[in-house]
């Protein structure tokens, strides 16, 4: 298959072959030159495959089947919570009561939605011990983005103009240091000490009177918890600026720890991570942003909110940062969220991150006998390893990546963090069980014993599937996505 010609995959037109049939006319027929003055009526045909039902059929059904996804396998992509997605999420998503009704629809006549929202809203604030919640912004990056642009506008009102420094440590995930950018503050960066953790000396060393805030992941990105946290609050609190958590990942605390209770001010949630919204693919995402109550009257507008026994939408917010959002953000995915911890409850969150950790650890411990393992102390939902014991045989991350997928595994997050050489992030989530970590163990002890043995397998990978390594950056920038003949 590997180095099949594309046009056997995309050209199934035969001229003739017909898929369909229109039934017999039966208004009168008009002559669309006349009527339009020729301008809308194309001069010849479009050159379109000709096709039978069956052979569009077998031909969409195939490219489904070359596709890869939570429900076909083991996704075990670090800092993207890869985990399954619970069906009954779908089938409150699509109640009509909740999937026909529109964003002009007067609030009276969507209560039960928007009191799902509400309750939604005091869940995330109880889980992370937030005093409000918004829920418009649409990725985790928007929320991280919203978030500072209220820390800017709370340091504006205090007439602190001089705060434009965000801190943001050397493993944080590519959206910190852009949406710092993109909100008009300068990223400095804080280092990682020898256990993976912010390095507390560093971190003295870079706040100062100019420090609007300190953006941090806890558990960081490489899956360790910041034990060192109360102190790292300390000093930028001390220093007057404000702690921003990235909440992308909450898989690994829920029901043991809380950002409001470490002294963080803002929070992002990522619905679609740790919340079973499905994802990939670019969206739709929500990231839905927490404050303490110091921050309240910036939150977007409009703010949902209950009054006289009536749920609202409140406009009259003048500190507001604005709308971020057109209309209420996705709805769609906040059925999902709220479904989901709903069914799950407040012991079942707490589950979810007992074995969230308990997997990580598994098959941390299982893999460190073939794999470097930078940092020893136990991971929480996730862990970073490094390939640079195989790279001295000359296979490269990358190329045990690419050899996972002929092992029918989708790889992990590989070249990130970027303070780990070699890097592959691994996230198995809660919802694995062990004879598929045990799968994926044997897949890479394989692999393992394959770049000391027999090298050029493992370099040459992938061999099992369609297309073997491609042009990802060009895939991304300029995909073809409509037929050409
Ligand atoms: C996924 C992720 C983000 C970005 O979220 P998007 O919804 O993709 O914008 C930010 N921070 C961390 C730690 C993440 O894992």
């Amino acid at each position: 298959m590997a180095n099949q010609d594309f046009s056997l995959i995309f050209e199934r037109g035969k001229k003739g072959r017909t898929s369909y049939s229109l039934p017999e006319m039966d208004v009168p027929e008009m002559d669309l030159d006349n009527e339009f003055e020729n301008c809308y009526v194309r001069s010849d045909a479009p050159d379109l495959p000709e096709v039978s039902e069956l052979d569009i059929m077998r031909h969409y059904t195939g490219l489904s089947r070359r596709n890869y996804g939570v429900d076909s396998g083991f996704y075990p992509l670090g800092s993207c919570t890869m985990k399954y997605n619970p069906k009954i999420n779908e089938d409150v998503a699509s109640l009509d009561g909740f999937s026909h009704i529109h964003p002009h629809q007067d609030p009276k006549t969507v209560q039960g939605a928007m009191e799902m929202m509400y309750d939604l809203q005091a869940s995330l604030s109880e889980l992370t011990g937030m005093h409000d919640f918004s829920l418009q912004s649409a990725a985790g990056a928007q929320g991280e983005w919203s978030g500072l642009m209220m820390i800017r506008a709370f340091h504006e009102a205090n007439g602190d103009d001089n705060r434009t420094k965000v801190i943001v440590p050397d493993s944080a995930h590519g959206t910190n240091p852009a949406s710092v950018t993109v909100a008009g503050f300068e990223p400095v960066t804080v280092q990682t000490n020898e256990n993976g953790l912010v390095d507390l000396e560093d971190l003295k060393r870079v706040v100062d009177e100019e420090t609007a805030a300190m953006m941090l992941t806890n558990p960081n990105t490489l899956g360790l918890f910041e034990t060192d946290i109360m102190e790292m609050a300390e000093i930028v609190h001390g220093a007057g600026g404000k702690l921003y958590y990235d909440g992308a990942n909450l898989n690994a605390i829920m029901g043991y720890a809380r950002p409001g209770d470490m002294g963080f001010d803002v929070v992002h949630l990522n619905l679609h991570k740790t919340f079973t919204g499905p994802h990939g693919g670019g969206g739709p995402g929500s990231g839905p942003v927490g404050v303490t109550e110091e921050f309240v009257s910036y939150l977007p507008k409009p703010v949902l909110t209950k009054k006289d026994d009536q749920f609202v939408f409140d406009y009259d917010r003048p500190a507001s940062i604005g709308r971020i959002k057109p209309y209420y953000g996705n709805f769609g995915i906040y059925l999902r969220a709220y479904t989901y911890i709903r069914t799950m409850g407040a012991e079942g969150l707490k589950k979810v991150s007992e074995y969230a950790v308990l997997n990580a650890n598994y098959l941390m411990r299982r893999l460190e006998k073939e794999y470097v393992l930078p940092y020893q102390q136990h991971c929480k939902h996730e862990f970073v390893l490094s390939g640079k014991k195989q790279k001295q045989l000359g296979v490269r991350t990358l190329d045990i990546a690419k050899r996972l997928l002929d092992y029918g595994y989708h790889p992990p997050t590989i070249y990130f963090p970027l303070n780990v050489e070699e890097a592959m992030m691994t996230e198995p989530t809660e919802t694995e069980s062990k004879e598929t970590l045990d799968g994926f163990i044997d897949a890479m002890l394989h692999i393992s014993e394959e770049a000391k043995n027999e090298p050029e397998t493992v370099q040459e990978a992938p061999h099992q599937t369609v297309v073997k390594r491609m042009d990802e950056t060009t895939a991304a920038r300029k995909p073809i996505l409509r037929y050409q003949k």
